[in-house]
């Protein structure tokens, strides 16, 4: 039973634990299933980080002086789940990596939220080295969020003012904004391209 909040903290830890163990394994398979290179990469390169951050958390188990263990994430095997039917669909290249990017970005939010938790639980009780591991691994996650915003731009401005087909057969309504849409991504080519 949990009883203070030392052990929440813990508990809290070692179910990030499992769902970084569980993204060591699934992001290979994203980025496998990216055609965008930069897609590829940006996934292949948070995998090396994913990696550093299951070590900072066996450091927060040492700080705790608990064995690291973890206990079943069952958020993260969804999400991860979801990443899958998205990987195994049928749509096209362009379409496929944007999905990819919609999954991968709700885990990073998911490990964004998990992380802050902990961080402010570790402040709480003024473990100092625990607060900066924790910190250092919730600043990638942000930054590798953006950089999937940042791609998603890239790719939808590909894909931009090429839709005009699929949407004649698509209902009605969906015609209608289609000039609304190509309208409100194209100002976005402003963005600048330095990462
Ligand atoms: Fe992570
Ligand atoms: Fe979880
Ligand atoms: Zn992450």
């Amino acid at each position: 039973m949990i009883e203070t909040l030392e052990q929440l903290l813990q508990d809290e830890i070692r179910d990030i634990y499992d769902a970084e163990k569980q993204l060591v394994k699934a992001l290979p398979k994203m980025a496998k299933a990216a055609s965008s290179t930069e897609l590829s990469d940006a996934l292949k390169e948070h995998l090396e980080q994913t990696q550093g951050q299951v070590q900072r958390l066996e450091q927060v188990f040492e700080a705790l002086g608990a064995k690291a263990k973890g206990k079943p994430c069952a958020g993260m095997k969804g999400l991860i789940e979801e990443g899958q039917e998205v990987i195994g669909g049928d749509s096209s290249d362009e379409l496929k990596d944007l999905a990819i990017i919609g999954a991968a970005q709700r885990v990073e939010h998911y490990e964004i939220a998990a992380y802050g938790t902990a961080r402010t639980f570790a402040e709480q009780l003024g473990k100092q080295d625990i607060v900066d591991l924790l910190q250092e691994t919730l600043d990638e996650e942000k930054e590798a969020d953006e950089k999937l915003t940042d791609i998603s731009q890239t790719l939808l401005e590909g894909i931009s003012g090429s839709q005009e087909s699929d949407e004649e057969t698509t209902g009605a309504g969906m015609g209608r904004t289609s000039a609304t849409t190509r309208q409100t991504v194209a100002p976005k080519t402003k963005r600048s391209s330095g990462m």
